[in-house]
């Protein structure tokens, strides 16, 4: 566990309760009795329990900290962008490693008494009526009025020799993330079909030293295929044995047939899937592209549940994670004082 003790506010109640109770159980309505007090204090209960603590996470507990919200953040320590070396394109913290950023955000968020940071795996979560519990992979249960899943997605690095070292250094997801860095130098594009050709004329403003590798038999149209050479892009269609690297950073791909060539960054946009099945399971609608499905304002088809950051969106920086993360908290924290006022 980091950030401050759970058990401080827990014990402090029952203490308080201990010293209220009199001899002779006279309770007014609404009111519920010690032994009723003790039972629900088995499961602490906060305002809103958000699942994972990232750039979007953190953001979100920010908000809804600095709006005196009951907050618990329980992050499993995974985020997707651990493999880079370096962030770029988020103001302020341009260049910086990865894990200083979480680090600073945490530290930020700690400042804010009401938010409490727990490190585990959320394992498990359901709806109790106007509440919800989730359960950690250590066995507590908590409860809360509103779930934000802030949960990320996973890559699925494809299974050729080489590549997953190399994820994150040398081979790319996102030249607004990466392309300034290797602007110019000899880029290869591991992909085929529609997808290959956009992503092409996308690296182009990057580099005109251009080749995709299709791995196979190209799907390319021949008017796509006109185009790319046109403007200087070749596609090869050998099947990759391996990319050849040193510590992650790549320098040749060795072909099946023997063949080499030699390439200093690779492009490829993976498959994914999401970080958490949890917010499947509760019954949130998912996009057809396997995003959570949210609407302007980060709400998920299931009233009380919200979720922000790269599980609901193709716009993949921190920035808008850090933005979406934001706008969760302004619109949780309203969903809740409408629900009171
Ligand atoms: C290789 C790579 C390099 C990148 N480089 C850049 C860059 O230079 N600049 C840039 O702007 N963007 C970059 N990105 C994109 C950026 O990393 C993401 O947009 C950002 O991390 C999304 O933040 P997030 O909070 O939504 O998700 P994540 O950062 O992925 O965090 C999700 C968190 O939720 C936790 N979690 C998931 N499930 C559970 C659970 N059940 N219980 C508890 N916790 C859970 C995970 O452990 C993780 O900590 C890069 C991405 C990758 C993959």
């Amino acid at each position: 566990m980091f950030g401050r003790g759970l058990h401080g506010s827990i014990q402090t109640r029952r203490r308080f309760l201990q010293s209220a109770a009199s001899p002779v159980a006279l309770l007014l309505p609404g009111w519920k009795s010690f032994s009723q007090h003790e039972e629900e204090m088995k499961t602490e209960r906060f305002d809103v329990i958000i699942v994972g603590g990232s750039y979007a996470g953190l953001a979100a507990g920010m908000g809804l900290g600095r709006a005196l919200r009951r907050v618990l953040i329980v992050d499993s320590g995974l985020p997707a962008n651990r493999f880079t070396p370096e962030s770029h394109n988020f103001l302020t913290q341009d260049g910086q490693i990865p894990s200083e950023i979480l680090k600073t955000a945490g530290e930020q968020v700690d400042r804010y008494p009401s938010v409490t940071r727990i490190s585990s795996e959320v394992v498990g979560a359901r709806r109790n009526g106007h509440s919800f519990s989730i359960s950690l992979a250590t066995g507590q249960v908590y409860e809360a009025y509103a779930l934000v899943f802030a949960t990320g997605i996973v890559d699925v690095i494809p299974s050729i020799s080489g590549l997953a070292e190399c994820w994150g250094k040398s081979v790319l997801h996102c030249p607004y993330c990466h392309g300034f860095e290797v602007r110019g130098v000899k880029t290869g594009i591991l992909g085929n079909g529609d997808y290959a050709f956009e992503f092409g004329s996308l690296i182009s403003n990057w580099t005109a030293d251009l080749t995709i590798y299709t791995n196979g038999v190209s799907t390319l149209t021949r008017e796509q295929t006109q185009k790319l050479r046109a403007h200087n892009i070749m596609v090869v269609e050998d099947a990759i044995e391996m990319f050849d690297h040193a510590n992650g950073y790549i320098e040749r791909i060795v072909f099946s047939n023997g063949s080499m060539t030699p390439v200093k960054a690779m492009y490829i946009r993976p498959a994914f899937r999401q970080h958490c099945e949890l917010p499947g399971l509760l019954g949130c609608e998912m996009t057809d592209e396997g995003y959570i499905k949210v609407d302007g304002t980060q709400r998920t088809t299931i009233p009380g549940v919200y979720a922000c950051g790269d599980s609901v969106t193709r716009i993949r920086t921190v920035a808008n994670a850090v933005s979406t993360g934001t706008t969760t908290a302004i619109t949780l924290n309203k969903d809740l004082i409408a629900q009171s006022f």
